[in-house]
């Protein structure tokens, strides 16, 4: 079997920091271990849709942000597939057919969209796209063959969805898709970055993201206006590490390297720590230096972005070339999945519907 990885973003704004920590850098380096056979980053815009109906403009329009915050990180498209979803059609059959096999109820229990559903106000009108969009999830994953899905950990029950309806299929109609697994960052607190003000998760429906394409100066303020520990008021009181959202971003960026380079009277993340707890320590020297951690990732992918917003075409290219090559795999895999569900009423004469007739 094929080692294959799928995974995606939707078009609802340009990618930040908990996207790097929390797949981003994690697909780059998996791109460039050189260990899978198949590559494919989806731009979600049909998801995306599913709670933005009325703003297809903003899908649109962040088609082109993504894409190029995935090649400013270095996902390279002669290795990695980028596609648009709603170009490939195959998807939605797919996801006709899974409805079938999912029930409402166990949708609404989903804790995932159960949490965004409050999120995002819907309260009882739900649009059933968006009640439906982790059976579509299913389809982009199965369609692909995907064995490995590098996600937050938010995506933990929507990969368990799939799962099941892979387990529902494969029970009914063969062997046919494959089981996919789902790849967490290593590092825990990655997994769910949480916003510049604290809030359990960076997100661009809460607006409390340190966007990659931020400018030098947008980072600064961001860092400077971060939410640490409410009871460190003067320098010389003893603060809280444990949920002072600098500590967790230096959990996440930090390296003993950048002690050397920025910090040299520390080693590392540890006696600052203890510096902090002990008292002594204030807020605005770790946000100076957390920005020029921060800057040390964000330096070199803005300048790539730069170049690269000089050549749209080129990048639009890829995309294109992205979409052929996703249709043609994900076109093979329903045709495979459609003769196993036997809707192929014209395709060979022995299966053929009119044998029931034909038969003595
Ligand atoms: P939206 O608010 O529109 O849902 P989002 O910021 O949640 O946007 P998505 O496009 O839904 O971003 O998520 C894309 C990927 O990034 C998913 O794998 C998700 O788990 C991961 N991700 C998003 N936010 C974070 C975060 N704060 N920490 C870690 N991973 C994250
Ligand atoms: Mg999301």
């Amino acid at each position: 079997m094929k080692d294959i990885i799928l995974t995606g973003d939707r078009p609802t704004g340009r990618l930040h920091l908990g996207h790097y920590v929390g797949s981003l850098r994690r697909r780059v380096e998996l791109q460039n271990s050189g260990k899978f056979d198949e590559i494919y980053i989806m731009i979600a815009d049909s998801q995306a849709l599913t709670d933005n109906a009325d703003n297809p403009e903003k899908v649109r329009r962040n088609i082109l942000e993504v894409a190029l915050d995935y090649m400013s990180v270095g996902l390279d498209p002669k290795v990695t597939t980028m596609f648009i979803q709603s170009q490939v059609p195959a998807l939605f059959e797919f996801t006709a057919y899974y409805m079938n096999l999912v029930t409402v109820s166990r949708l609404q229990r989903n804790p995932t969209i159960k949490e965004e559903i409050k999120q995002r106000g819907f309260e009882t009108s739900i649009p059933v796209g968006f009640l439906n969009y982790p059976v579509s999830q299913a389809a982009d994953i199965t369609a692909f063959d995907a064995t490995c899905v590098p996600v937050g950990e938010d995506q933990m029950p929507l990969i368990e969805q799939t799962k099941e309806i892979v387990h529902s299929f494969n029970r009914i109609y063969g062997d046919v898709l494959v089981n996919p697994k789902i790849m967490l960052a290593e590092n825990e607190v990655c997994q769910r970055l949480p916003g510049i003000d604290g809030k359990a998760k960076m997100s661009k429906s809460l607006g409390n993201c340190i966007y990659l394409a931020d400018t030098s100066e947008d980072v600064r303020k961001k860092v400077m206006s971060m939410y640490t520990d409410p009871n460190h008021i003067r320098v010389q009181d003893p603060g809280t590490v444990e949920g002072n959202t600098v500590f967790t971003y230096l959990d996440c960026f930090c390296k003993d390297k950048h002690f050397e380079k920025y910090l040299p009277e520390y080693h590392n993340l540890d006696e600052l720590k203890d510096h902090y707890r002990r008292g002594g320590l204030g807020d605005v020297k770790i946000k100076k230096f957390l920005f020029n951690v921060l800057e040390d990732t964000l330096q070199p992918i803005r300048q790539r972005r730069q170049e690269l917003e000089k050549d749209i075409d080129y990048v639009m290219s890829v995309l294109h070339e992205g979409c052929i090559k996703a249709n043609k795999k994900a076109n093979a895999t329903l045709k495979r999945a459609k003769d196993a569900m036997k809707i192929n009423y014209f395709d060979n004469d022995e299966d053929s519907i009119s044998e029931y007739y034909k038969k003595p």
